[in-house]
C-alpha cells in the first residue's frame, strides 16, 4: 500500500507572520501524532520506506513516515521529545554548512534569525534513533546551478555530516524542493540510497526512489486538514468555500 511521507520545517512557535507556515507549534505536532495513532497509521522509518517503494518489504495498509528539513536546533529542542513520547522514528535533513549556525538563508524572507543544530545535537538525535539525511552543504537551488555545483553540494554536505556522526549518511532531501534531472544523478553518483522531493502524493511499489513524494504539513493546518493530508498526501488543502465553489462548478455543466 502507498506511504504517505509528511515533511515539516520547525516545531516551534512562530515569532513573526513570515515564518509561521513552516512553524508547527509543539501543541499542534503533538496532535498530529495523536491523530496518526488514533488512526491506526505505522509510522515507518526512510530505509523501510525506500524498502517498501524497491518491493523489497510489503508496505502496510496504512503508513506514514516523518521528515523534518533544514536542521533546525528545534528539531532537537522541541521535535524529539514528541517523537519519543509515541516512539515514532523520523528524519531529520540537515544543512551541513549550517551545523552550529544560523538560518541565514531564510533571511531574505524575512524570517527571524534561529539557531541551527550543533553538532552535539546532531549525535544526540543520531543516538535516540532519529536519522539523519542531507539537506545539501549551503542550502542551494539544485534545479537552477550547474553539475559541478550541484556534485559539491550533496558530496561535500554527505562527507561532513558523516565525519560529525561516525556513520553512513544515506539520504537526501532537495532544499526548496528544486531539482532537476542532472541535481538527481548527482545524488545518485554521490551514493545516496535515496531523496525526498516536496512533490506531494503517496509513495507506491515502483515509486523512484530518487524523488520520493512528501506532503507538507504548514503551521496553521488544522487537525481536519491534517487528516486529510494523511490520507490523500496533498500539498494544498483549499479551504471549504473554494470546494463548495468547484463543486457547484460541476454540478453546474451537469444541468
Ligand atoms: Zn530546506
Amino acid at each position: 500500500m502507498p506511504v504517505t511521507m509528511l515533511m515539516y520545517h520547525m516545531i516551534a512557535v512562530p515569532e513573526n507572520a513570515a515564518e509561521a507556515r513552516f512553524c508547527r507549534t509543539p501543541d499542534a505536532f503533538r496532535k498530529d501524532l495523536e491523530q496518526i495513532q488514533q488512526a491506526g497509521y505505522q509510522v515507518l522509518s526512510f530505509a523501510t520506506v525506500l524498502d517498501g517503494v524497491a518491493g523489497k518489504v510489503e508496505l502496510p495498509d496504512k503508513a506514514v513516515a516523518i521528515t523534518f528539513d533544514d536542521g533546525m536546533a528545534c528539531a532537537y529542542e522541541n521535535a524529539l521529545p514528541i517523537l519519543q513520547e509515541f516512539s515514532y522514528p523520523a528524519s531529520v535533513f540537515v544543512v551541513s554548512g549550517l551545523v552550529g549556525g544560523y538560518n541565514d538563508w531564510c533571511k531574505v524572507f524575512g524570517f527571524p534569525r534561529r539557531r541551527m543544530l550543533t553538532a552535539n545535537e546532531i549525535r544526540a538525535l543520531a543516538g535516540s534513533g532519529v536519522n539523519i539525511g542531507s539537506h545539501t552543504a549551503s542550502h542551494r537551488w539544485l534545479g537552477k546551478i550547474d553539475k559541478v555545483a550541484v556534485s559539491k553540494e550533496v558530496r561535500e554536505s554527505k562527507a561532513a555530516l558523516e565525519d560529525i556522526l561516525g556513520q553512513e549518511v544515506p539520504h537526501f532531501a532537495y532544499p526548496f524542493g528544486s531539482w532537476s534531472p542532472v541535481a538527481r544523478n548527482a545524488v545518485i553518483e554521490a551514493g545516496y540510497s535515496g531523496a525526498c522531493s516536496t512533490i506531494s502524493g503517496r509513495n507506491r511499489k515502483g515509486a523512484d526512489p530518487y524523488l520520493l513524494h512528501r506532503s507538507e504539513i504548514k503551521g496553521d493546518d488544522a487537525p481536519w486538514q491534517f487528516r486529510l493530508k494523511l490520507r490523500f498526501a496533498t500539498n494544498d488543502m483549499p479551504p471549504i468555500s473554494d470546494a463548495r465553489r468547484k463543486l457547484r462548478q460541476i454540478l453546474e455543466k451537469w444541468k
